[in-house]
């Protein structure tokens, strides 16, 4: 018999208590903005998500408030809160894919 059902999941373990985005260490969700600890964390669908488009372009995402930046590499862009302060961040494209520009690697 099968039986199709969503799998709904409560390990809240390293994710956001509001979208449960993973966030492992951070302070504050990218995604959302809140902070590491809260929100409702109500049980939600633990589906595999397939992401159709672009290709993955390097980004670099700067804190607004407190200057903190990374970069990440994503086809879509959702990280708009900063992970240590929960501040806006922008985000400029620093990398096509395959493009020249290759980063040197390590320094001797
Ligand atoms: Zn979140
Ligand atoms: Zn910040």
């Amino acid at each position: 018999m099968l039986h199709k059902r969503p799998r709904l999941n409560t390990d809240y373990t390293g994710r956001c208590g509001n979208c449960h985005a993973r966030i492992g260490e951070d302070a504050y969700c990218r995604y959302c903005g809140t902070k590491a600890g809260e929100g409702s964390f109500a049980p939600y669908e633990d589906r595999f998500q397939c992401v159709y488009g672009p290709p993955p372009v390097m980004r670099k995402h700067t804190c607004m408030a407190c200057g903190y930046a990374w970069e990440n590499s994503a086809m879509i862009d959702r990280e708009k809160f900063c992970p240590q302060c929960g501040g806006e961040v922008t985000a400029e494209v620093t990398e096509e894919p395959f493009g020249r520009g290759r980063k040197p690697f390590g320094e001797e």
